[in-house]
């Protein structure tokens, strides 16, 4: 019999290709499964499931230790969508607390590459966020039938005290604009906003540990891929330690309640922000969670703006604040010494150009210039220096005049570890150059002097002025963050930056802010605090309305512990808000807690109401 030699073929080619098809899948499984290699490219395939470690975030403290920021359970649910099958979406509907409408619209959103660029159906996806266990529990029973779902369990804030908010910040979800910044982040995670949360973002979050598991064709885990060969342990945030004193912080908030306006106190020496407020603030705890969202956009919407940290983001005239600084300025340009007398009749006269003053004797030195905050005195030293031969032309006077003030901390960002710092204003002759066609001297500019005019600060800046002075010729730059848990502190926060006024000079200025509490404008601070030698400036910062409140001090006069700024809107007088709050302040500050007859006084300061809707303004 003849053999069929064309089906023999046959028969041998089908089983060439089946032996084909084989080697084929072999390769593939070869390249899912067993090379290292290309474990990265196929880590979305249905073979892996990667399931995310997140480390706990870092816990923040106060000076002394105490607990301020720490983390609580919080729970994700994710879904894999391939997994998803024979759901009962009312039933997961209901034990979430959502509508059918909302499971559908986020599983819409979920698959738009568009919003979540990360998407497979092979790989967790994000379902909902940050649910507390008792919102989750009811799921969590039922869990075993939703197949394809998962509970993830995550750490969001909570904060030990109802205070600090614009210090501390708060934390929520990635942006998309986070995502593509630093490949670190997916979709879900959650990054710093605002506050220190915010600009320690990279020491607070720690790193994302990952599980690599195996599946088998059912879908199933089968455990650990490559023995754990590529799980990674998450990595704890840092922890960190404020230079804040909360107790000070809680008193200075109490203080502005019902109030626009700021405090900012530093330890001078070190440059650590002792307390930073802002007025009005708010409830951190809004800030926590689900509820995040809603409440910022009320926030947002609210006329006085509690979201504006007004401490480093709020630019005002220092108004007579700043008059300590003029002074530094002209013994150090020798413009005046400190026996150099100016008249002051009511105040400033030149031509018709007139700047008031109050009653007080007249012609007088720098020291009781000071101490009594006499407008002529210094607008007299700004006159004569913007018009002294050596400079030439009021714009080289100018030029010399403005480095002082950056020197002091003006005009430019300190760097505070803070984001959303403004710079404030010094104008330059290139300003007054444009302003006034090249036409100008130090009359038509005199209210500079007296920190009026188109000079703008933080309060975060006159504190630091007071910290310079306290000083006698340097600053440490502000910060709020006084230790990272096992990492350095940036070195601009240790350097100390030197004036280029002279010690002595310092020594003058002193003398009259210790004149100004002991018989100037700043008594009241005597007679709250008789025990400590308190230093201070006041300031009536003129407005468009009602004028505001300020104040500038320091306390001891020999080896200072703390220089404050206190800034009132609309508080009429220094005397008035600015001196109290002031030293109510220090008194906490340096001896732990107030007197009985100045908590009565903080008590009252804390009820006076002072909000002027913006049609007075
Ligand atoms: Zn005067």
């Amino acid at each position: 019999m003849a053999k069929d030699y064309r089906f023999e073929k046959r028969k041998f080619m089908v089983g060439g290709i089946a032996v084909s098809i084989v080697l084929i899948y072999l390769v593939r499984l070869f390249f899912l499964q067993i090379s290292t290699d290309d474990y990265k490219k196929n880590a979305d395939s249905n073979a892996f499931l990667k399931k995310i470690q997140y480390p706990s975030r870092g816990a923040i403290y106060d000076r002394y230790g105490k607990l301020l920021v720490f983390n609580q359970p919080a729970y994700d649910i994710k879904v894999v969508p391939r997994e998803v099958e024979n759901l009962d979406t009312l039933d997961l509907c209901s034990s979430l607390y959502i509508t059918p409408e909302q499971f559908k619209r986020t599983m819409e959103e979920m698959k738009d590459r568009r919003r979540n660029p990360g998407y497979s159906k092979y790989t967790e996806q994000l379902f909902m966020s940050q649910l507390s266990a008792e919102e989750c529990s009811v799921f969590q029973e039922k869990l075993f039938k939703f197949r394809g779902f998962y509970v993830q369990r995550r750490t969001i804030r909570q904060y030990a005290y109802n205070a600090a908010a614009h210090a501390l910040g708060d934390i929520g979800e990635v942006s998309q604009k986070d995502i593509e910044g630093d490949n670190y982040y997916m979709g879900g995670d959650y990054i710093g906003k605002l506050g220190v949360e915010s600009s320690y973002e990279k020491h607070l979050r720690g790193e994302k540990g990952v599980e690599v598991l195996l599946r088998d064709a059912h879908g199933r885990i089968q455990g650990h891929y490559m023995d754990g060969k590529y799980d990674r342990r998450a990595v704890p945030g840092r922890d960190l330690t404020l230079g804040l004193d909360v107790d000070l912080q809680l008193l200075g908030e109490r203080l502005l309640k019902n109030k626009i306006g700021s405090i900012v106190a530093i330890e001078p020496e070190t440059g650590e922000i002792l307390c930073l407020i802002s007025s009005p603030n708010y409830d951190p705890h809004l800030m926590i969670g689900r509820q995040r969202g809603k409440n910022h956009v009320m926030l947002q919407r609210d006329k006085q703006k509690p979201l504006l940290n007004r401490a480093l983001m709020g630019v005002y005239p220092p108004g007579s604040t700043f008059k300590p600084a003029q002074g530094l300025t002209f013994l150090q340009e020798g413009i005046i010494q400190s026996s150099t007398t100016f008249p002051c009749s009511h105040g400033f006269h030149y031509g018709r150009l007139t700047v008031g003053c109050h009653a007080h004797p007249s012609p007088l030195p720098l020291i009781p210039a000071i101490a009594t905050s006499c407008n002529s005195y210094f607008c007299w030293g700004l006159f004569r220096m913007f018009g002294d031969k050596k400079y030439g032309r009021p714009q080289n006077a100018i030029t010399v005049w403005k480095d002082h003030m950056v020197a002091q901390g003006f005009g430019y960002k300190l760097g505070v570890d803070l984001p959303g710092e403004k710079r404030g204003l010094i104008p330059n002759a290139q300003y007054y150059d444009k302003a006034y066609r090249g036409h100008w001297n130090g009359l038509t500019v005199i209210s500079i002097a007296i920190g009026q005019g188109e000079i703008l600060a933080t309060p975060l800046q006159i504190a630091n002025l007071s910290a310079t002075i306290a000083n006698r010729g340097y600053f440490t730059t502000p910060h709020l963050v006084k230790a990272i848990k096992g990492a350095p502190l940036d070195s601009l926060y240790r350097a100390k930056r030197w004036t280029g006024i002279d010690r002595k000079h310092y020594e003058d200025v002193v003398a009259g802010m210790r004149a100004a509490v002991t018989g100037g404008t700043c008594r009241m601070a005597g007679i709250i605090l008789p025990g400590v030698e308190i230093c201070g400036k006041t300031g009536t910062a003129q407005n468009r309305g009602h004028d505001h409140s300020a104040f500038m001090g320091f306390a001891p006069m020999h080896k200072p512990k703390i220089a404050i700024a206190v800034y009132v809107e609309n508080g009429g007088f220094g005397a008035v808000y600015g001196v109290p709050i002031g030293t109510l302040m220090m008194e906490q500050y340096l001896n732990k807690k107030l007197s009985p007859a100045s908590e009565t006084m903080a008590e009252e300061l804390s009820n006076r109401v002072i909000f002027y809707d913006d049609s007075e303004r």
